[in-house]
């Protein structure tokens, strides 16, 4: 067989990303992925009873309908935005509503409603330009850098100390369950990045997500990369450089603890053990359910939501990640639930629901959550259990098998603490490179981190475009 241009290891949304950057410059492009499907974290399948279809890992899009490289691609996804961004229920029966419009939003909490715009609003309003900032590696010399200072000066600082300028529980809350996708203890700096961002995401995208599930995504990045003349392989684990047909280049879709098992002999002893003090973050117990009516919420608009945060006020939900980055399961934890089927009737037969939830853990723990999820559930849905027609559940070691980018459960590819947030995988100018010139690394481990954007792969693409120039 001929030298190929470009070997990607790994067929996630940025291992596919890249394969169609470099595809379409008319480079041949062989994908070898070790599972027998495709799309990584954007995999759905019927894992409860026939007809319900699951989205396996990733579920809510805003960052896919936000990215700068899926927007020029113009993805062939049907994009599906609820009534509400995010329903963040209380235990007095009322629920936070992040909805599209930041006033119809701000108008909700009262007393905060000024602060809350003055936080947002200039995002809102630098959308475009702001995240094709934010979604790249930090640069020191940028053409926007009054706006990325009014960004920093918010976003360097830790949820809490942002949460001190809002009274009401419920602003409070919707910001401690935006910041929690961090899974690192709000008190922590640039925790208040996250909240900012997804907050601000509510208002640009809302939070969408893919008719008929995340694999639509995968799939139709693998119908482009096609189209450009690429090749996916499944079924083809990488265990060793051996395993990879001769090419000019080799993308990496893994984090890298496994770059260095499988590259270790291509790369320098100094550059290893940088990879080997790669931190991961905090694990995640999943569960999916198949349902034989919506979710019995107490507070009524939170069928207006796909994404429902439940950890009730600031204070619970930052005690709770406190703790789970102690190392010590929470009772009850912050909850992520998805209910795709109240808007998409293509995930479950009809008249049926399917619901998506977890909790965040300890790095690699066991521990079965099943019931300590499905309480904290019932705590603002009395009744839900009744309607559980069946379940699946994933602990860090399933979710690890099912995936090998997910570390001890770790779904961001890495702790997001401030060092690993500025300087991912670790301080360099090219995060992408490597010092071996046909190696570069196109996962979640490299910025601008987690999510279904794509991005990662797209700018390792360039770094190795750039070798090929
Ligand atoms: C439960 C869960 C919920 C999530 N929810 C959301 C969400 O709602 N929204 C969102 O935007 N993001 C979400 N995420 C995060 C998102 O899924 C990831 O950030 C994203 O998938 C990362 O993409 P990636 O291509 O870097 O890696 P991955 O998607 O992890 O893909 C890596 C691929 O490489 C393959 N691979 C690994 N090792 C090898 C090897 N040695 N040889 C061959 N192939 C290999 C894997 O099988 C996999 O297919 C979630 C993740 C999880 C796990």
């Amino acid at each position: 067989m001929a030298e190929l241009d470009a070997v990607v290891v790994g067929a996630g949304p940025n291992g596919l990303s890249a394969a169609v950057a470099l595809a379409r410059e008319g480079l041949s492009v062989l994908v070898l992925e070790a599972s027998d499907t495709i799309g990584g974290g954007a995999r759905t399948a019927e894992l409860t009873l026939p007809g319900f279809r699951h989205d396996i890992c990733s579920a809510i899009h805003p960052m896919a309908v936000i990215s700068p490289f899926f927007r020029e691609l113009k993805l062939d996804v049907d994009w599906i935005e609820p009534k509400f961004a995010i329903a963040h229920p209380l235990d007095d029966g009322t629920a936070a509503i992040l909805e599209r419009s930041l006033d119809a939003t701000a108008s909700r909490l009262g007393a905060d409603a000024p602060e809350y715009k003055k936080l947002i609003l200039p995002l809102v309003d630098a959308a475009d330009v702001l995240f094709s900032e934010i979604l790249r590696p930090i640069r020191i010399f940028t053409r926007h850098p009054l706006l990325l200072a009014r960004f920093g000066i918010h976003a360097l600082r830790s949820a809490t100390a942002v949460a001190r300028r809002f009274r009401t529980n419920e602003a409070r809350a919707l910001l401690a369950g935006c910041a929690a996708h961090s899974i690192v203890p709000l008190d922590q700096a640039a925790t208040a990045s996250f909240g900012i961002v997804f907050l601000a995401t509510g208002h640009i995208t809302g939070w969408p997500f893919a008719k008929s599930g995340s694999q639509a995504i995968a799939d139709a990045l693998a119908q482009l990369l096609r189209s450009f003349g690429g090749e996916i392989r499944t079924s083809t684990p990488v265990r060793s450089m051996r395993d990879i047909p001769a090419s000019r280049v080799v993308l990496f879709d893994v984090t890298p603890r496994q770059l260095a098992t499988i590259a270790g002999d291509a790369l320098p002893r100094h550059f290893l053990r940088r990879l080997e003090r790669f931190r991961y973050g905090p694990g995640i117990f999943k569960i999916d359910w198949a349902l034989d009516a919506p979710i019995p919420w107490r507070a009524a608009e939170c069928a207006g939501a796909a994404t429902v945060h439940l950890g009730g006020t600031f204070e619970e939900i930052a005690r709770h990640e406190a703790e789970i980055w102690r190392g010590r399961n929470t009772n009850p934890p912050f909850v992520l639930i998805a209910q795709q089927s109240l808007f998409d009737p293509t995930r479950a037969p009809v008249g049926k629901h399917t619901a998506w939830g977890y909790c965040h853990v300890p790095n690699g723990s066991i521990e079965d959550m099943t019931d300590i999820i499905e309480r904290q559930v019932e705590r603002f849905a009395p009744g839900f259990r009744d309607r559980i027609l069946a379940r699946h559940t994933m602990n860090t070691a399933q979710l690890q098998t099912h995936n090998a980018n997910l570390i001890g459960g770790d779904i961001g590819g890495g702790a997001n603490t401030l060092s690993q947030i500025i300087t991912r995988p670790f301080l360099k100018l090219d995060p992408y490179a490597t010092p071996n010139p046909r190696i570069f690394l196109a996962s979640s481990s490299t910025p601008p981190s987690a999510g279904v954007h794509g991005m990662c792969g797209y700018l390792a693409a360039q770094s190795a475009l750039r070798r090929f120039r």
